[in-house]
């Protein structure tokens, strides 16, 4: 049965979400299909392990960081985000309608949906337009009703516990 490429959400509180999502990457990688792994709100400054990762052994892993260093204030973003955030989505819709890629990753979009930088409506109209082939990853807390009536897998990752509640801070090859 060929059902083309499939829609997949990981939203909810808890850890995992875009580790999940680097998961499937890497599963595809491991096939010869190419992912763009696009981070939203995330600036360069930030370097995390996957990005080193893939740029010392996984060329067909592009994972491309948009956004400025600062945190995001998602209560009132700045413009200047949410023009970043504009940029990203038209960049992953590009790559998602070129059949290029086996796999398109969204991290964090929903969270950029959530704080009003980019529209649902938006996210569903590159959906509309992408190749047959591709599979497209969405990540992120908050996941808007109308993704997730789109796709086709939606998991929710619940918090039982994190260690961070209890003063750990964020390490090395567990939170980047
Ligand atoms: P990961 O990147 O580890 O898969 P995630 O994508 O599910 O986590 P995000 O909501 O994107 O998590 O949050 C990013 C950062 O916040 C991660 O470093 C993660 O460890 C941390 N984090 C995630 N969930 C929680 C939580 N429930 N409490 C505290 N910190 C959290
Ligand atoms: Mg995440």
């Amino acid at each position: 049965m060929d059902t083309g490429g499939l829609v997949l959400v990981y939203t909810g509180n808890g850890k995992g979400k875009t580790t999940a999502a680097l998961g499937l990457a890497l599963r595809q990688v491991g096939w010869n299909r190419k992912v763009l792994f696009i981070q939203f709100m995330k600036g360069k400054g930030n370097v995390y392990g996957e990005r080193v990762a893939a740029e010392r052994f996984l060329p067909l892993l592009e994972i491309e960081q948009h956004g400025r260093d600062e945190f995001v204030n998602l209560g009132n973003p700045a413009e200047v985000d949410a023009e970043l955030a504009r940029k990203a989505l038209r960049r992953a819709g590009e790559a998602m309608a070129s059949g290029e890629y086996g796999m398109v990753v969204l991290d964090e979009v929903n969270v950029a949906m959530a704080a009003g930088m980019i529209d649902p409506s938006e996210v569903l109209a590159i959906l509309d337009k992408r190749h047959k082939d591709t599979d497209v990853v969405l990540t992120g807390r908050y996941c808007p009703k109308e993704i997730e009536d789109r796709a086709d897998m939606v998991s929710e990752v619940r918090e039982v516990k994190h260690h961070f509640k209890r003063g750990v801070p964020a390490r090395k090859g567990v939170e980047y």
